[in-house]
């Protein structure tokens, strides 16, 4: 007798013959998350992985909350393994599921007896099971519809499984299964949620953040740094490379209109992180842009950014309010990280009215104004890379 975790994959059910990848790929996922536990099995069968771990020492409690975070996962749940006989089953289920089953008033049982040479089919294995519960929990009602607890036996080939209601997963594709991003993050509320959602998607990470030092301090620095651990916990590790900015703001500031400078800022960001990508393997940029929250967000001003770079620009916050996003971001505990009051390189030199309406013309004018060439190679060669593990 074990504690396991049974895992339903979520939408790789419908990948066909690129299942068995995708699956593998999540494995790996899960392995990595739970490595520094201790020791598992992992077992595929139909769509569920079991997770067996290799001694009772292992922490259940927190092997269970990652792999909450383990994108491509529809929904998991702690499980009891034993033997295949009735014996192990009406004697373990109530008492396993007593936590469950005490603060409930109504359950259902549902046995599953894949292994055919079960000698009970899974009507009479359900029944029994019933009635051991309720002479163990005689405050109980069996309600078939919509029970608060929904018991599953399980006859598997080699032991059954008990468990209870199941927890919703982290949804979404494992990551690593859609190719890599670069995310252009900030020390805000938005570009982590971003970062979140595409890692969502299957996307692996990299991470670029602009740092105009000493007009941004070491705690905004800093600040990123605590954001993209908690990212990482969902999308695992993150490369991050943190490039010196202080110059490029400066000679904006000396030459360009002051109604432009955060376009401008904004285009030289773009053409810096799409450098990056290329070079680390990415095909794809992530913003944490919102259409029209702020003057650089307008439609035209996000056509100015875009027209910068020739990679896909994925904005997946574009169509949310902010409370909505918010809310994304307390989910996935950034939230308190990015109120934190550190000054990011935006709003060093915010002008008082930006151009809400810009020309790419008028922009491409002011830039000529500047070595826009020479100071993208400055700033990349001025740039730190450090690892983010979680
Ligand atoms: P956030 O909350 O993510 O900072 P925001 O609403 O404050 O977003 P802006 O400051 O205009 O919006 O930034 C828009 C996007 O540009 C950010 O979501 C982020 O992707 C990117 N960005 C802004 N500042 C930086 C920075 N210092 N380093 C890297 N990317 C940045
Ligand atoms: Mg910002």
């Amino acid at each position: 007798m074990k504690e396991i975790i049974l895992i339903k994959n979520g939408e790789l059910a419908l990948k066909g013959l690129n299942r068995s990848t995708f699956e593998d790929i999540l494995i790996k996922n899960i392995r990595r998350r739970l490595k520094p536990l201790g020791e598992f099995e992992y077992r595929k069968e139909q769509s569920t992985v079991c997770v067996i771990p290799a001694d009772s020492s292992v922490d259940m409690d927190e092997a269970s909350a990652r792999v909450g975070r383990v994108f491509g996962i529809a929904c998991y749940s702690r499980a009891l393994m034993v033997e295949k006989n009735m014996e192990e089953i009406l004697k373990y289920t109530p008492e396993y599921l007593s936590s469950q089953l005490k603060n409930a008033s109504t359950f259902k049982v549902e046995g599953k007896r894949a292994d055919k040479k079960f000698p009970l089919t899974s009507p009479e294995l359900s029944a029994l099971t019933g009635a051991a519960v309720l002479e163990k929990f005689p405050h109980l009602k069996v309600d078939v519809k919509n029970p608060e607890v929904l018991i599953t036996i399980e006859i598997r080939e080699k032991n059954a499984f008990i468990r209870g209601n199941q927890t919703k997963g982290a949804g979404g594709m494992p990551t690593g299964t859609a190719g890599k991003a670069a995310v252009l993050i900030s020390g805000g509320i938005d570009s982590p949620v971003a970062a979140y959602m595409m890692a969502k998607r299957g996307l692996s990470l990299i991470a670029v953040h602009f740092a105009s030092p000493p007009y941004t301090s070491p705690q905004a620095e800093e600040k990123v740094h605590k954001l993209l651990r908690e990212v990482s916990k969902y999308s695992g590790n993150i490369t991050l490379f943190t490039v010196g900015f202080t110059e490029i703001q400066e000679q904006i500031r000396g030459n360009c209109p002051e109604d432009l400078f955060t376009l401008v800022m904004r285009r030289f960001m773009m053409r810096i992180a799409q450098r990056i990508a290329c070079k680390e393997d990415c095909h794809a940029l992530i913003t944490g842009e919102s259409l029209g929250q702020v003057a650089s967000q307008t439609l035209l001003a996000l056509g100015c950014t875009d027209s910068v770079v020739d990679m896909p620009v994925f904005r997946p916050l574009i169509g949310l309010d902010k409370d909505e996003i918010i809310s994304v971001s307390r989910k996935i505990d950034t939230f308190d990280i990015s109120i934190e009051p550190f000054e990011d390189c935006c709003t060093v030199f915010t002008p008082k009215h930006p151009k809400t309406k810009p020309q790419q013309s008028v922009l491409e004018n002011a830039e000529k104004l500047l070595d826009v060439d020479a100071l993208v190679e400055k700033a990349l060669e001025n740039t730190k890379v450090m690892n983010i593990c979680f």
